[in-house]
């Protein structure tokens, strides 16, 4: 899993000399104790760091460039307790690479009806203090999420949560690297794209490398190793006995385990958080990597097949951004539809690949041959998904710009047995409506690989895509078809 505790938000206080001393001691008494509480949140994943509070361009533009500069901050939360001139900002923010909340709250749930006098009001003008700091994010077009109420508020911490989560994934993608083995599957569109404006825009590069230099990894591997890793495999799944030593198809298995070592050898070497392989270039690889993928997926690493990295980065910022919550973040296709009227339903597979956490009890390891590719027998895990709330979601290249399109889902427990069916399954229910929500991906250019999510909102990706600078596009229970066919139009106007 990984550790989101090593990672600091910043708590950042404004105010002004105006006040005296008196005053801005309590300011920063009252800070500490906001960000004492944030922290010790049991819904928040990073660590609450409180900054001692700004009072002028000066420390302003000195704590935000230290913020900038600090590898463990991933983001500040900024709160104006009093009134923080915004003019004071500018420089500051001006500089600002990190990601920002603009938590609108105040000290005092309540007024003290009684005791309220104007020593009072002076110091908790949140209120007012907020909207001069806002004007100023907003004149400045600075992207940042405004959440408001108290800081208690079970719903104030949870948005402050998933920003927190969008955060982390978005710093995870700094430096970030991935390997595409093997160029893009031929002559299929959504899965290109422009690497070098992803770099720009996203932080993460996007090199390739030869079969032959994963060949060589995987060719290096010892017997002993192989070994211990089927012994891990009987101990994990079910497995027939045709599977197992001195079986008809062990030689499968083993080729497979092989093929895990090195290529989790080959990611651990570089430095990768990913890869992306495709089945026309296996050469000297004995068959297509399926119950790798699909392990490593599930140890944290993005993935996607065909050489797509769009989805192999975001699979990986959905294991970041997810992590420590319950439910799995898995690449995804929608693969084949059940138009029965009264049960419609997309099934969701992958010829092999799909992550192996996203299986609703004991997998089955299993060897069948593979339609396409020419290689080998293929190993993989066969396993159902559990029912419950998902998501889909795409980053297509628009040429100009890059679309995050995600679609709400309500996934089903499978109600027929699939005996012919080799490969991992989900099923699921497309909000608002089968023919709504498939109708509006198809017009936002969604892909047909997806990072599909368990534990992961909307949200989520919404704070997300604004870091970013994405365009966000939602389909979900309010979605109506011409409004959306609409906001497309509108934002193709927009971002011309
Ligand atoms: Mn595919």
């Amino acid at each position: 899993m990984i550790d989101l505790k090593i990672f600091e938000v910043w708590f950042i206080t404004g105010s002004q000399h105006l006040y005296g001393e008196e005053t801005l001691k309590l300011v920063a008494e009252h800070s500490q104790q906001i960000a004492k509480g944030l922290d010790a949140d049991a819904q928040t994943p990073v660590r609450v760091v409180y900054k001692p509070v700004v009072k002028s361009p000066e420390e302003i533009y000195a704590t935000l460039q230290e913020a900038n500069t600090t590898e463990n901050c991933i983001g500040i939360i900024t709160w104006m307790h009093t009134f923080s001139p915004a003019k004071m900002w500018i420089r500051g923010l001006s500089i600002l690479q990190k990601p920002m909340l603009h938590l609108h709250t105040q000290y005092n749930r309540d007024i003290p009806w009684s005791s309220i006098d104007m020593d009072f009001m002076n110091l908790n003008q949140s209120a007012h203090g907020d909207r001069e700091f806002g004007f100023i994010v907003s004149r400045m077009r600075k992207n940042r999420k405004v959440v408001v109420g108290h800081w208690q508020d079970p719903e104030v911490l949870g948005q402050i949560n998933a920003w927190a989560r969008a955060a982390a994934g978005w710093h995870d993608w700094q430096g970030a690297k991935f390997a595409r083995i093997g160029d893009n599957m031929r002559y299929v569109a959504v899965t290109e794209g422009d690497k070098v404006e992803a770099e720009l825009k996203f932080g993460y590069s996007v090199n390739t490398y030869g079969v032959g230099d994963l060949v060589k990894v995987i060719d290096a591997i010892s017997d002993e190793a192989v070994n211990n890793l089927i012994a891990e495999y009987e101990a994990t799944y079910d497995m027939a006995a045709d599977l197992l030593k001195g079986g008809a198809k062990h030689q499968s298995v083993y080729d497979a385990a092989k093929i895990e070592l090195g290529l989790k050898q080959f990611l651990e070497d570089g430095g990768f958080k990913g890869f992306t392989d495709t089945f026309e270039d296996l050469h000297g690889m004995i068959q297509l990597p399926g119950i790798a993928a699909q392990r490593l997926m599930a140890a944290g690493y993005g993935f996607a097949g065909e050489g797509d990295w769009k989805t192999a980065a975001l699979v990986r910022a959905f294991k970041v951004m997810g992590s420590g919550l319950k439910g799995g973040n898995a690449f995804m296709e929608d693969y084949t539809y059940h138009f029965d009227p009264n049960n419609e339903l997309v099934l969701g597979s992958h010829m092999l690949e799909i992550d192996a956490s996203l299986a609703n009890g004991k997998a089955a390891l299993e060897v069948h041959p593979l339609g396409i590719g020419g290689k080998a027998d293929p190993a993989r895990l066969v396993f159902n998904v559990a029912g419950g709330a998902a998501l889909n979601a795409s980053i297509v290249d628009m040429g100009n710009r890059f679309r995050l399109l995600i679609n709400e889902v309500e996934a089903v427990e499978p109600q027929n047995d699939l005996p012919n069916l080799p490969v991992a399954r989900v099923l699921w229910k497309p909000y608002p409506d089968m023919k709504t929500g498939c109708a509006a991906w198809i017009y936002a250019g969604g892909a047909h690989h997806t990072a599909y999510s368990q534990n992961l909102t909307a949200e989520h990706l919404q704070d997300f895509a604004d870091i970013a600078g994405l365009e966000f596009i939602r389909i979900g229970k309010d979605t109506k078809l011409d409004q959306l066919r609409n906001e497309l139009r509108w934002n193709d106007a927009s971002y011309k």
